[in-house]
């Protein structure tokens, strides 16, 4: 199932007509050309580890209000993914912090009421500062171990990730260098 079309292109306001590209009926704009290709959007969590726990944020904003999770949000169109990881981290929590590795990727698919959703959960190393909850969006944060997240509403994605990172020494992807990827911006993980 597929979110309702653009009915207008969002450039140049012409009524989209359908077409058929890449073997799929779309809409396009017969003006400037613009396609309209589905909605996707990127968010990105990060995972904090001290010792044997993981820093956990309890929502203080629907979705989701009430449940414990790793701090995370949407990736801006300008910025990496660990980036956008690391700034949520800062945001929701004070702490200062950079990606080491991509701990895992969850893909869901558009269901007609939300778009598809691509969200990237990146290892992270504490640099500075002090745990201080953004009362906007956090209303309590803690270092947990898994043992203690079982009497806690924990997001399941989140107690996955927890388990992930404190499996072993530096799980996940790592970012490559020295490949060229056509964009020096870009990151290529594996
Ligand atoms: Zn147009």
């Amino acid at each position: 199932m597929q979110s309702p079309v653009y009915q207008f292109c969002p450039h140049c306001a012409a009524p989209l007509l359908p077409a058929m590209i890449g073997g799929r009926e779309r809409r396009r704009c017969p003006r400037c050309g613009f396609v309209f290709w589905g909605k996707s959007t990127v968010g990105a969590g990060g995972v904090l580890t001290r010792g044997d726990r993981v820093l956990l944020v309890r929502r203080a904003i629907e979705p989701g209000k009430g449940r414990w999770a790793i701090p995370g949000g949407f990736v801006e169109e300008n910025e990496r993914a660990e980036e956008a990881a690391a700034r949520e981290m800062l945001e929701e929590t004070g702490l200062s912090a950079e990606a080491v590795s991509l701990l895992a990727v969850r893909d869901r698919p558009g269901d007609g009421s939300q778009p598809h959703d691509i969200y990237l959960v990146f290892l992270l190393a504490y640099r500075h500062g002090v745990l201080r909850p953004q009362p906007e969006e956090v209303s309590a944060a803690g270092f947990f171990c898994p043992e203690e997240c079982t009497r806690m509403n924990v997001a399941p994605l989140s107690l996955a990730m927890m388990r992930l990172a404190l499996a072993g020494p530096t799980p996940g992807f790592q970012a490559a260098s020295g490949i060229d990827l056509l964009s020096p911006a870009a990151r290529l993980y594996y």
